[in-house]
């Protein structure tokens, strides 16, 4: 996906690209500062709709809120979504603060601490079991609180899904219950006092193949039916994961929404209605939902040439948006689309390297890129900022200030 197909979902007047109905320029001064990141409640509620009219509507849509977790965001989504998915007790807090029904949050991630744990069984949020050492400190929470938990089990599947960013089931794996011991697991909860709903499969993020996330569904459904005969009460949820990617650059093809849905209808009308008709199925999204909704904002501080390369140096970084420099676990570095956001309509005439204000090479936001001419004050605008931006880079490095965040 190209930078003019961002200002076209964004909208630009008067040769500004325009965040929130707003020109760049006027949100900047509401901000106050440089750099910051906004999130387009419009681009959001966007994505949202397409996803509601594509899918099957008996699915549940969850929001990954580790993907983006500032408040505001995760209160616009709370009324948006069905579901919210939780990693730390904290996100647990902000979800619960949406005032979502505590049962609509899950609570999944290795590493759950026993006051997580018990902070989730006292707040009747759905816990998504990890290991059998996570499943005993549920069932002691419980019987102190004196509350029956819900659960549900991870299982780290028999198969691993191509074509991930990042992969997070088959072969070993610090996430979820090897499925071919989740059959005795499932046996010793008959007795224990715990609710267990049904199971969660995630198998991997940021995949931009339709024709492998709808096959690595159905392996999903194939697995979870071996395994529901060991369940002690008919399946009520089941949790298919997502995975789902966004293009980052220019090599990407987005994903074809429309073929994942295709295969998702077969799954839900045919087999998980035929073997499971009281269960949800939920898809968990994070990325898909967030991610394009979202820009960084940067401030040009400086513009050099250094032996024939011409530098513009930004007030913002990797200290920010780690991902837009290629040190978020790419393999290879790729520029993000990035434009002069207050001079969209300029034709491009130069080649230029954007950098951010940090004291490494690493630093780097836009590598030999065509742009108009920018010069000091102009604002550099990276794309595809709404998921996994300030909260997944190293803030404290250097020491700068923290941006903004703005919903609007
Ligand atoms: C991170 C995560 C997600 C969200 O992944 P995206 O690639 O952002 O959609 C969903 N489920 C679980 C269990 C996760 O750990």
């Amino acid at each position: 996906m190209m930078a003019h197909q961002h200002l076209a979902a964004f909208g630009t007047r008067d040769g500004e690209l325009r965040v929130g109905g707003m020109p760049l320029s006027r949100l900047a001064a509401r901000v106050g500062s440089t750099p910051f990141f906004a999130y387009d409640r419009g681009v959001l509620d966007n994505r949202i709709d397409a996803l509601r009219n594509t899918l099957p509507s008996r699915i549940d849509l969850s929001f990954a809120m580790k993907a983006n977790p500032m408040p505001a965001l995760v209160q616009h989504m709370a009324r948006r979504v069905d579901r919210i998915d939780v990693a730390s007790g904290l996100e647990m807090q902000v979800a619960l603060d949406t005032g979502i029904r505590p049962d609509r949050i899950s609570f999944a991630g290795p590493g759950k601490t026993p006051a997580e744990i018990r902070q989730a069984v006292a707040a009747g949020v759905l816990i998504e079991i990890e290991s059998t050492t996570e499943l005993r400190r549920v069932i002691a929470a419980g019987d102190e609180l004196g509350l029956t938990p819900t659960i549900a089990v991870r299982v780290n599947p028999d198969f691993a899904v191509k074509g991930s960013g990042m992969r997070m089931g088959g072969g070993p794996q610090q996430f979820g219950i090897d499925s071919e011991e989740v059959p005795a697991v499932l046996r010793g909860i008959a007795a224990a006092g715990v609710d267990v709903l049904g199971f969660h499969v995630f198998a991997g993020s940021q995949n931009l193949n339709a024709g492998i996330i709808a096959e690595s569904q159905r392996r999903t459904v194939d697995l979870v039916s071996t395994l529901a005969v060991h369940l002690p009460r008919p399946m009520r949820y089941l949790n298919l994961g997502g995975g789902f990617g966004i293009p980052y650059t220019e090599k990407d093809q987005p994903l074809d929404l429309g073929a994942v849905a295709e295969g998702l209808r077969e799954l839900v009308h045919g087999p998980i209605a035929e073997r499971f008709p009281d269960a949800t199925p939920v898809l968990e999204l994070g990325r898909y939902l967030v991610g394009e909704c979202g820009v960084y904002v940067t401030r040009v501080l400086d513009r050099k040439l250094s032996r024939g390369r011409t530098y513009l140096v930004v007030d913002g970084g990797m200290h920010h948006q780690l991902a837009a420099s290629g040190n978020f676990g790419q393999a290879i570095r790729r520029n993000y689309p990035l434009v002069v956001g207050n001079r969209v309509d300029a034709d491009p005439d130069d080649a230029v390297t954007v950098v951010g204000c940090l004291c490494t090479p690493l630093d780097l936001l836009g590598d030999d890129l065509a742009l108009p001419d920018a010069d000091v004050d102009d604002l550099i605008v990276i794309f595809q900022a709404g998921a996994y931006g300030l909260t997944a880079s190293p803030t404290a490095f250097l020491g700068h200030a923290a941006p903004a965040e703005v919903l609007v």
